[in-house]
Parts: structure tokens; sequence; C-alpha cells
């Protein structure tokens, strides 16, 4: 038999993905480096090469703080009189150990493992062990670019590749599938019940028109400000997991027990959102609910103070059939027949653009996030973002001050019109985003006179003005931006109303565009579990 391969083979690759820049490259050295495996080393490779230890599911962490990796780096690791070759299981092994171990005098244990580690491992092995431990693997191998490699090395279509991912979540159980049996392999995973699929994920867009115009008829469903679910059942067994896959059923024994007693009879894959409940019937803060979700002693005494609902909003397999490639009609259908009505997530298929406005309001009005617009038709697309699902909630606003703009072309053509909007950091103002649109033409008309009575510099295209008019722009989302200095970009930017009564310094500023971006998250995207 074939010896097995060193570490070092895949520290040396991890530097040499670093050092390249193109995404084609970086794909054949990976898949070059998989085919060179033996089967048994493909999975712990590829958790290793994307800087994980796990699967994305698996709730061990190694726990190792920075200050042990220091002491153990000092006294001593690396010398080479030790050392001796680290195979890549080994290594895969031994974090797996360390990351094992808990409870009393866990501390001591995981020092002492990770010395024999690193006391074996040579000075470039070590760097890509620690940035391994601290998730610091920037090698640019992201999931997306470890899936094309594998589609390369085992000679299969991305699409499945991706699909096996999906319903299985292993990305090392995916590799080492494709490799040894190539798209055949692949092509039978199917989901199964009580390993859970990566949820499908929603787009976001501006309001339920937009997504009328887009979609057509589309079913509306209120948006809850929970958590998502997934739950599994086969006979009288019932399990629930987590947004992140994670398996939370034992702090969840409520919901056990509605979907044993309520939820039909048969074998079934569901999805939904459980909301915490208050006193007056309204949603808790997400808080509370997560003190739910993580709750491991006392569970009973939670259930009873923080009540959840659950609202179920698809189904996935139903009595030994998969129903993702089923349009999502057909599936709210086949989970109607099984859900009674208030266990069933509140809903209007509509094409009118009032009616979906005026089911919007409800739903602000019940306390709940905005609305979900799913396309009647669509697939269930496991872990994938697209536009077959639009998540729709309602606009924000800044008040923001335009230190530029663009001459406009075409019906705008003569008038400054699309607007470089900034916040002050506290040295500078620094663009968040652009917008040409919400004013009308007079609106524009004066827009560009103004804005000419302030210029500072100019060039073909874009007049610099001098940061002193400010506006109050509605979005939708704040997003990370590589693009803009200031880190941020707003989508869906329009401008509401031209704020002439406010000075530059009253305007909103870097500070609270940042606190607005992390309100957004407030846990759900985030959310460790
Ligand atoms: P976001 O986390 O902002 O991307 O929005 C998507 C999330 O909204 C999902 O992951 C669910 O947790 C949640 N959600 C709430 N209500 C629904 C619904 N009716 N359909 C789908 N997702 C929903």
């Amino acid at each position: 038999t074939q010896a097995m391969t060193r570490f070092r083979e895949l520290a040396d690759l991890c530097f040499h993905l670093e050092s390249t820049q193109k995404r084609t490259e970086e794909i054949e050295l990976i898949s070059g480096f998989l085919k060179s495996l033996q089967i048994e080393e493909v999975s712990p490779a590829v958790l290793l090469i994307i800087g994980s230890v796990f699967p994305e599911f698996d709730p061990r962490t190694l726990d190792v703080g920075w200050k042990t990796v220091s002491k153990v780096l000092k006294s001593g690791g690396q010398s080479t009189l030790f050392r001796r070759d680290l195979t890549i299981n080994q290594v895969h092994r031994v974090l797996s150990d360390i990351a094992s171990q808990t409870g009393p005098g866990s501390r001591r244990m995981k020092e002492q493992l990770l010395e024999g580690l690193l006391t074996s491992a040579d000075k470039v092995e070590s760097e890509i062990i620690v940035r391994i431990i601290f998730g610091e693997m920037r090698i640019g191998v992201n999931e997306g670019v470890m899936l094309e490699a594998l589609a390369h090395a085992s000679g299969s279509p991305l699409r499945l590749v991706r699909r096996a991912l999906m319903m299985r979540g292993n990305i090392g159980e995916v590799a080492e599938i494709a490799l040894r049996e190539g798209e055949r392999g692949l092509s039978r995973i199917e989901p199964s019940i009580f390993i859970p699929l990566k949820p499908m994920l929603a787009e976001m867009t501006e309001d339920p028109s937009t997504a009328l115009e887009t979609q057509g008829e589309t079913a509306f469903e209120y948006k809850y400000d929970g958590a998502r679910i997934q739950i599994h059942r086969r006979r009288g067994e019932v399990r629930v997991f987590s947004r992140r896959l994670s398996d939370v059923t034992e702090s969840l024994p409520d919901i056990v027990e509605l979907v044993k007693c309520r939820i039909g009879n048969k074998d079934i894959i569901v999805e939904g959102e459980v909301i915490a409940i208050g006193k007056d019937e309204k949603p808790l803060p997400f808080q509370d609910l997560m003190r739910r979700f993580t709750r491991v002693k006392d569970v009973e005494e939670m259930v009873k103070k923080i009540p959840l609902h659950l609202k179920l909003f698809d189904v996935l397999y139903l009595d030994g059939e998969v129903l993702i490639d089923e349009p999502y009609n057909i599936r709210w259908m086949k989970l109607s027949e099984i859900t009674p009505r208030n266990l069933l997530a509140d809903r209007l298929v509509t094409s009118t653009p009032s009616e979906a406005d005026k089911f919007m309001e409800a739903a602000l009005r019940a306390g709940h996030e905005g609305l979900m617009a799913k396309r009647l038709d669509s697939h269930y697309t496991p872990g994938s973002r697209g536009k077959a699902w639009l998540k729709i909630k309602p606009a924000e606003t800044l008040d923001v001050v335009i230190v530029a703009a663009d001459w406009g072309t075409g019906r705008r053509r003569g008038w400054l019109s699309n607007y470089h909007l900034a916040v002050w950091s506290g040295d500078e103002y620094l663009v968040i985003g652009k917008t040409f649109k919400g004013l009308t033409d007079a609106e524009f008309e004066w827009m560009t006179e103004k804005l000419l009575s302030l210029k500072q510099s100019e060039t073909e295209y874009t007049v610099y003005v001098e940061p002193d008019l400010v506006v109050e722009v509605a979005f939708n989302e704040i997003q990370r931006s590589p693009h803009y200095e200031s880190g941020f970009a707003l989508r869906f930017a329009r401008i509401t109303r031209i704020r002439e009564d406010k000075n530059p310094d009253m305007a909103d500023d870097l500070e609270k565009v940042r606190e607005l971006y992390e309100r957004q998250f407030r846990y759900k995207a985030k959310m460790s579990i």
C-alpha cells in the first residue's frame, strides 16, 4: 500500500495557494493535490485546506487560546530534536482530540496534545496549524473554490457537487464520495431523514410591488422574527435542527411534542420559524429566544418561562417522497394537508400590489419583520440564495450629505442626477452609496443648480461639491462593501426628502451606519447555533 501523505505537502499547498491570484490556478492546484491523496485522506485534507477541522454543522470547537499556543511555541515547539514526519491524518486526529477534551483538567490535556503536535511540526507546518486553530486560514480557499476543485478533480458537474453538499452539509464527506465514486456517487445522494439540509436562502428586495413585477402572482408569507428550524421525523422519533444545522432537539421538548401530536403521522422533513412569545402575545426579543435554543439544563423550566410558537412554511420530504424538486405551491399544499392552520405561516397569494402592501402592514403591526415573497413554481434549492425567495423588510432612513454627483444620461441628460451619499467618519466624509432615485424633474432641476453652486472640482462625468446639502435617504439594507472606503453600502437607496433645514453636522455619521449594520443581524445570520 501507498504511504500516507505528509502534512508538509498540505502546508506547502496552502502557501502556494496564498501566493496565487488566479481562481483557475487555485482550482488546478487543489485538484491535483486531492488526486494525489489516498481516499481516506481526502476528507481531513479538504477540511484542513478550508481552515476547519469539523464540518460546518459540528458544534465542536478547538477552544484553545492564544496564550496556550504561544506558551507551547515558546517552550520548545519546533525543536528539530523531536521532529518526525507528520501525516495529514495525524494532524487532523490530534486537532479532533484537542476539541474533544472538555471539563476539569481539559486545559492541561489540550496543552499537552498541542505541544506534542507542534514539537513534531516544522516551521511551515506549525504556521499552518496555528492558522487553522485560530480560523485564520486566509488563503482565499473558501467553500466555493473548494467545490469547484472537487468538480474538477472528480470530473463531475459543479452543480452535482454543490447539491451533494446541500444534502450532506459535510464537505469532507462529499469530497470523499466525489473522488471515490465520481458523478454517479454524487447523483445518488438524496436528502435523508436525520441529516439536515442546508436551508434555502432569500435575496432582499425593495417592496412587495417590486416582487410582483419580477415574479407575477406571488405567495407572500409573514417573515417572522424568530429562528429557523428544520424538523425531521421518522416513526416516533423527532429531531430538530437549527439554521446552522446543529441538533437542538434536547432544548426544544415542547416543539417535539407539538410535532408528535399535531403534524400528521408520516415521516417528514418540514421547515419553519419558532418565535418566543411574551405575556401580551407579542414576539419577545431575540436574546430570549436564543436562551431557549442553547439551554440544556432545566429545560422544562424554560419551556414554561419562554413559550414558543411554531410557524411552518415548507415540507421537503413526506412519507418516502423527496419534495425539493416539486414546485413551491405543491409543497405548500402538501404541508397544509398535514398541518393545522395555526401552525402554518400566515400567507397570501396575490398579484395585486395594494393587497400585498396591506399584508405587509399587517405583518409589521403584529410585530414581525416583513414579508417573504415566494415564486409559486420555484424548487427548493438548499443552501443557495436566489430570486425564487425574496425577503422584504421595511425601509429605514438615514440623513446623509451629498459630496458629488454624476451628470445624467438619457432622460436625465443635462442634470446632475446620480448623487454620491456620504457620512462623516470623524475625519472626513466617506461615501456609502449612490442614487438617482426618488426625485421629481423639478427637484432634479433644483439639485443641479444647488450642487453647481457648491462645486469644488469636476471631471468629465462628475462634479465634486462642498459637503453641505443634506438629504434623507430610504434604504432596505446596509451591506459590507469592499468598494467604498467607508466599508458600507446602502442597498436600494432612494432620496425621500431634501433636508435644507439641516446642516451637515446634524446628519448621521459613520458610527450610526455601523450601528444600524450590526442591528440588522440581530443575531440571525451571525448566530452561532
Ligand atoms: P434573512 O435571515 O434576513 O436572510 O431572512 C431569511 C430568514 O427569515 C430565514 O432563514 C428564516 O429564518 C426567516 N423566516 C421568517 N419567516 C419566514 C418564512 N415565512 N419563510 C422563510 N423564511 C422565513
